[in-house]
């Protein structure tokens, strides 16, 4: 393992088979409406003006926007306390766990590592007890060593186009969705690159995944072609 991804990756067992790695705040999980309400509870308010939390999030009292330190604390406490916000997107469970049956599924979280227990068991209520890997570090690399240049397909799905172009840099032939909530602060994300898929929704993504599953298993069947 390289010095840039100091995590421990020693406990995931992949087969020999398709790799999906995915990312799970506001892509399997919802983040930024569960959010919003746990803010308007605590007599704040999210108004977005760009892709941020910090400075965005204003008292509801006067108006004024909260100290960065006091956003920084929100956020770790709602992942303390995301058991009881946060729920998965619609088809997410069934077409993970269809998806599960050729290829091997793994959550890349970009979340505090000490939530990792809550998150665990926030999914597993849900029925998805696929790995969980937490880490704040850039994906690219987490993606590099899990696949360790397989001849297997690989699938990486985020929200953020930061975390595609860092698996984009360190994963040659990975099929790279860009999914995300129809959200109004969404709406200020940075675009991803333009060879990057973009999927409208799970029934989309899905479409997306087994195209690129069917590719290769025609591709190996028939090198020639
Ligand atoms: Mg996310």
């Amino acid at each position: 393992m390289s010095e840039s991804t100091a995590l421990d990756i020693s406990h995931i067992h992949l087969g020999e088979r398709p790799l999906i790695v995915c990312d799970v705040d506001d892509v399997v999980l919802q983040f930024i409406d569960p959010f919003q309400l746990y803010l308007k509870s605590l007599g704040h308010e999210f108004v977005p003006r760009s892709f941020r939390l910090h400075g965005n999030i204003v008292s509801q009292a006067n108006g004024l926007a909260l100290e960065d330190q006091h956003v920084s604390r929100l956020i770790q406490e709602f992942f303390e306390d995301q058991e009881s916000w946060q729920t998965p997107f619609d088809p997410v469970v069934s077409t993970l766990e269809r998806l599960s049956d050729d290829a091997d599924i793994l959550f890349l979280t970009a979340m505090p590592p000490q939530f990792s227990a809550h998150r665990r068991r926030l999914l597993d209520r849900t029925g998805l007890t696929f790995p969980l890997l937490a880490s704040e570090q850039p994906k690219g690399p987490i993606a590099q060593a899990l696949h360790n240049g397989r001849d297997l397909p690989v699938v990486f799905i985020d929200d953020m186009a930061r975390n595609l172009h860092s698996v984009k840099e360190h994963v040659g032939n990975c099929l790279l969705i860009h999914l995300m909530p129809d959200s109004p602060v969404h709406r200020f994300a940075p675009p991803a690159a333009e060879d990057i898929a973009r999927a409208r929704d799970w029934v989309h993504a899905a479409e997306l995944i087994d195209q690129h599953l069917a590719a290769r298993t025609i591709r190996h069947a028939n090198p020639a072609a």
